[in-house]
């Protein structure tokens, strides 16, 4: 058996942890079977958007004519698109890895982790134990048993960003933020996409408002199949068909690849936290305090694999809650979640902080709301953005902010500015009094917040 004074599993935002460990000279294990870096890194945030920004340059020269610039794409240059996205993830993953091995606190230990007991784990056949154990080991694709599918090659978003070769027609089967990203991504470049639904909207977790624009613009961009139920998929001479049923009967989707962005599901099982006596919930996420303590006393977890947002940034912002918690524990730090904002690099984009509409109904808040659209500003015009507009809640006694949520052009880097007066509640009148770069896109936020009257 050998003794640490912590095991981290997952190298991704769990290394906060373990580095914090390491300079306070802890001897810390990291249990890692991936490429160090974790999900963000090797399959998730940077690799897409480094290859989503390819497919918004695409775009760019595609509705250049509508500035006057007639051009034409001459080639698109597949395997340079993901070498570039790759190349520099591959690299940093790799120094990462390094970073680690050389720090003399920390022994790497390059494979599967699965718990044998309250605080052993099991190492290819090797125990390690701590008396703290940081569980970071986050989620993984999760697929719905479809009759046919086990037969037939389908991919997941850990494929669908390296993929040697551009597909001329692709199925994702899937309606949230991975199945939207990645719908941009290869149709913007000229693949032939179809997307198939289970509900009548994409993007469910967003605003109605936004959610029903997204979905209309989606509708005019690919093949749409709403209200379906996957019945069947099979594969024949390369050519996959997925069998669905819509409201409006059966019919058969072709194409070459099949992705399935089906959702996400915690990493516990593989690990066998349960061996732990963890408490897990109902989802398979570890369930934690406030401070990110398991039921079991010195054991801790943070990020995907607790499930409260499936979100980077999410995961950082513990990762720097647990580090405090584990290392200074007479001052313990409840994690403070207000104004978590999020974003969907598709086209459009869409970002969120705070409460949606229907989320501010359900709970019975008092709110007012208002809406501005990107056209009837200076810069959303000059632009041509004709879809996007911003819509805020507040509360109508107070003006604090409860929610802002954008769709439209840079809607990505326009939600800061909501969510950081969000988040050091500030209310309405940081941003109606705040003086903004005339004429800049920000305006139409503040333009927003100028509606509601307050
Ligand atoms: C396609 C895609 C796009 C995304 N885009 C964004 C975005 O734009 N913005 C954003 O905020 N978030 C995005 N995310 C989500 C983001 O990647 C995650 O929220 C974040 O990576 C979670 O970090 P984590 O440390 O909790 O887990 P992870 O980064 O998943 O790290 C967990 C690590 O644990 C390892 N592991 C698991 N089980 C074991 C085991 N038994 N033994 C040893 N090692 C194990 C895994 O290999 C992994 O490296 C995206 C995700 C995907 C899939």
């Amino acid at each position: 058996m050998r003794k640490f004074d912590l095991i981290v599993i997952g190298s991704g935002s769990g290394l906060e942890v373990s580095a914090e460990a390491s300079d306070q000279g802890w001897s810390v294990a990291v249990v890692e079977e991936g490429p160090f870096g974790g999900t963000c890194l090797n399959r998730g945030c940077i690799p897409s958007k480094m290859l989503i920004h390819c497919a918004d340059v695409m775009q760019t020269v595609q509705n250049a004519a509508a500035f006057g610039i007639h051009a034409t794409v001459e080639r698109v240059d597949w395997p340079f698109i993901v070498h570039r996205a790759f190349e520099e993830v591959d690299a940093d993953a790799a120094m990462i890895e390094r970073g680690n091995r050389q720090d003399p606190n920390i022994e790497v230990f390059k494979t599967r982790g699965r718990f044998t007991g309250p605080k052993t784990i099991d190492v290819d056949g090797e125990q390690l134990t701590a008396e703290t154990i940081l569980i970071a080991a986050g989620t993984r694709p999760w697929v719905p048993q479809i009759p046919g599918l086990e037969e037939t090659p389908y991919i997941t978003s850990d494929q669908a960003l390296r993929l040697p070769e551009q597909p001329r027609r692709l199925t994702v089967v899937g309606g949230g933020y991975i199945a939207a990203e990645l719908a941009h991504f290869f149709g913007a470049l000229g693949t032939e996409v179809t997307i198939i639904h289970r509900r009548g909207q994409m993007l469910r977790e967003e605003d109605d408002d936004v959610a029903r624009r997204f979905t209309e613009v989606y509708q005019r961009r690919f093949n749409m199949v709403l209200d379906a139920q996957v019945t069947g998929v099979s594969c024949r001479n390369g050519e996959i068909t997925v069998d669905v049923t819509t409201t409006e009967g059966s019919r058969s989707v072709i194409s070459d690849t099949l992705l399935m962005a089906t959702g996400r599901v915690p990493n516990t099982d593989i690990l066998d936290v349960a061996k732990t006596g963890v408490d897990i919930d109902q989802r398979g996420n570890v369930k934690t305090d406030e401070y990110l303590q398991t039921n079991v006393p010195g054991i801790w977890a943070l990020g995907d694999i607790v499930g409260r947002y499936l979100l980077k940034h999410s995961a950082n912002l513990e990762a720097a809650y647990a580090a405090n918690n584990i290392f200074n524990a007479g001052q313990k730090a409840a994690v403070d979640y207000h104004a978590m904002p999020h974003a969907v690099f598709a086209s459009p984009q869409v970002a969120s902080v705070g409460l949606t509409q229907q989320e501010a109904e359900g709970r019975g808040a008092a709110y007012v709301a208002a809406a501005y659209d990107y056209s009837d500003t200076a810069y959303g015009s000059s632009i041509e953005d004709k879809d996007g507009f911003v819509k805020v809640l507040a509360d109508p006694e107070s003006g604090e902010i409860l929610g802002c949520h954008i769709i439209g052009s840079d809607a990505a880097t326009l939600i800061q500015e909501a969510a950081n007066a969000m988040r050091l509640r500030l209310g309405v009148d940081a941003i109606t009094q705040s003086i903004y770069v005339h004429p800049a896109l920000p305006e139409v936020v503040q333009r927003a917040f100028g509606q509601l009257g307050l």
